[in-house]
């Protein structure tokens, strides 16, 4: 099934600020919010207003803020206070978009809510009813069944919940995997269920965590059994192991031939000003983003980078650099995996010519050095060095 629209919802602000050490000023939280702006997310959930007076504040300053036409979602749990809170704290923006959440896993329902699967459902009608009473007619709602992907037990239930919330005033419904417990084609499943049962009456929204490492796909392969919207957060960030890491989401989309909104260029960027903003290090080994991804130490891997350096598909490369922003190149760098090809290629890159037997010698020189002191990476100086000495002695 090939999406129709694909609508990237970016809850940094919201669930990757309550996770933090140090939850954002709001000064952070206004860069953040303009950083989310540069890189044409679709949306933006800006903070649950109804925790304290300055995340309500905040909710505020950001919606005064917000661009034309940017939806702007707050979250509230399922009671009139809240929702009339964060109605108005978030009423000023352009395009406002009431968010409620509240359980729908006969797990929550039983050990956390201790309340009868009708009285679920009556939490539910009364709730968004009131918030389509106080919004009016043009402005989104948003349902989010909390642990949506643990109701497998209460699935008929869970079915029945959302088409309470649709006739009750919503038009988003978002289906969260509020803590990953299995595979993903288990909620993938789920999601498609939803879908059929839903069919056009509201838009299906994603929502996955990334507890087992697999908040991605998980996401990802929703988008192609009818999920409109993926909710995700930069570089990651959200409760325990985070929320769909943003970046991974939209180039793995982007090279399956959708159509997004992202300004690509800015990922890179906005990455490394989240980290500094946060004090969470970038891993050397984070895709899309990580320092070490386009370097290449292997000679069978070596052979086919240089062979493809300059064409748009790369042997061992998905996108470019360049693409998302980085100053930096594909990399090729010697340890003792290392092939000819590296030294071949290092030498060419600074202009210096070196024979076949000269090649061959160097090779067998930096391989012993690395050997002999524990394996270390031998850099592009000390290889340059190595066969000036060489040159010297020819
Ligand atoms: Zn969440």
């Amino acid at each position: 099934m090939k999406p129709k629209t694909i609508h990237i919802q970016d809850v940094t602000l919201r669930d990757g600020n309550q996770a933090l050490k140090r939850p954002w000023t709001i000064d952070e939280k206004i860069e953040v919010f303009d950083l989310l702006v540069e890189l044409n997310v679709d949306g933006i959930e800006v903070g649950f207003p109804s925790s304290n007076e300055t995340e309500f504040h905040t909710c505020q300053v950001l919606s005064k803020r917000a661009p034309k036409g940017k939806p702007i979602a707050a979250l509230s749990r399922a009671n009139q206070n809240e929702i009339a809170v964060t109605w108005e704290a978030i009423q000023k923006a352009d395009c406002p978009r009431m968010h409620i959440v509240y359980p729908v896993s006969d797990f929550s329902i039983k050990h956390v809510l201790k309340i009868s699967e009708k009285e679920v459902l009556q939490k539910i009608r009364n709730s968004i009813s009131f918030a389509r009473s106080i919004v009016g007619p043009g402005i989104e709602i948003q349902f989010s069944g909390e642990h949506f992907g643990d109701a497998i037990e209460n699935f008929a239930f869970t079915k029945e919940a959302f088409l309470t919330a649709i006739e009750a005033g919503a038009n988003i419904i978002n289906l969260p995997n509020t803590v990953e417990r299995y595979r993903p084609m288990v909620f993938v499943n789920m999601v498609k269920e939803i879908k059929d049962v839903v069919k056009d009456k509201a838009i299906i929204s994603i929502h996955t965590h990334n507890d087992l490492g697999m908040a991605t796909a998980t996401s990802v392969e929703s988008v192609y059994v009818g999920a409109e919207q993926i909710e995700v957060a930069l570089n990651g960030l959200g409760e325990r192991a985070g929320n769909t890491n943003l970046y991974e989401t939209a180039i793995a989309l982007h090279q399956n031939g959708e159509n997004l909104n992202i300004n690509f260029q800015r990922i890179y960027p906005t990455a490394k000003r989240i980290s500094e903003l946060t004090g969470i290090p970038i891993g050397e080994k984070t895709p899309i983003i990580g320092e070490d991804i386009f370097s290449h130490r292997s000679g069978i891997h070596q052979d086919g980078v240089t062979k493809t350096l300059h064409q748009s598909k790369g042997a061992y490369r998905t996108f470019s650099p360049e693409f998302v922003g980085r100053m930096d190149k594909e990399t090729i760098s010697f340890t003792n995996q290392s092939g000819h090809k590296a030294i071949e290629f290092l030498l060419h890159q600074r202009g210096i010519q070196v024979s076949k037997e000269g090649i061959h010698h160097l090779f067998s020189l930096a391989k012993s050095i690395s050997s002999r002191e524990n394996n270390r990476e031998i850099t592009e100086a000390e290889l340059v060095a190595l066969s000036q000495s060489l040159l010297t002695y020819q």
